[in-house]
């Protein structure tokens, strides 16, 4: 099983990544964690990203890719795996798709959100989390730039017929039904 989910920042990917990924026995592979634990262990790697996420700004794709592609041979992944964040550029899903090959994407899974309701998620977890990246003037950074760089790859997935769509808004449990339904789990 290979999927990928996506969504506006605070629509709640990264809980219910988990949760799927768990359900799947799957790697949950999430490109924003692995900047982070690249951050937390001073590597140069995530310095580099830093500078970028605390902008709101998309890390560049030099960095990205080889950070996925390397993610991606790893034993866990090989059973499958729930793409979270990546690909988030028309660029990036031509690069995912060259690593891929043959074993294209089962399902695309689109969280949706409305945009005051994400800000005021994300300046919630601001406060419990500390994240420098969740200030409001980043956070509407962020949503800009995902609706200029990601939104596009809706129609794109959905024209490649594996598209499915969820309402992120309700209880994490709530959601987690949804997405069980429209994955036939
Ligand atoms: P996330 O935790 O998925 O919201 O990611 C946090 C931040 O990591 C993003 O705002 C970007 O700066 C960076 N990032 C994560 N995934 C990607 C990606 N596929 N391409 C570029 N930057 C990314």
């Amino acid at each position: 099983m290979r999927l990928l989910i996506m969504g506006p920042p605070g629509a709640g990917k990264g809980t219910q990544a988990t949760k799927i990924a768990e359900f799947f026995g799957i790697a949950h592979i999430s490109t924003g964690d692995l900047f982070r634990a690249n951050l937390s262990e001073g590597t140069a790697l995530g310095l580099e990203a830093k500078k970028y996420m605390d902008a709101g700004e998309y890390v560049p794709d030099s960095v990205t890719n080889d950070m996925v592609r390397d993610r991606l041979t790893h034993a866990d992944a090989q059973a499958g795996f729930l793409l979270d964040g990546y690909p988030r550029t028309v660029a990036q899903v031509a690069e995912l798709d060259e690593m891929l090959g043959d074993e294209t994407l089962d399902k695309v899974l689109v969280l949706t959100a409305d945009t005051d309701e994400v800000v005021g998620r994300l300046l919630n977890r601001a406060h419990k989390q500390g994240r420098a990246d969740d200030t409001e003037e980043v956070i509407r950074r962020r949503l800009e730039v995902y609706e200029e760089q990601t939104a596009p790859l809706i129609d794109l997935y959905s024209s490649r017929g594996i598209l499915v769509s969820v309402d992120g808004l309700g209880s994490i449990d709530e959601v987690a039904g949804r997405i069980h339904a429209v994955l036939n789990a």
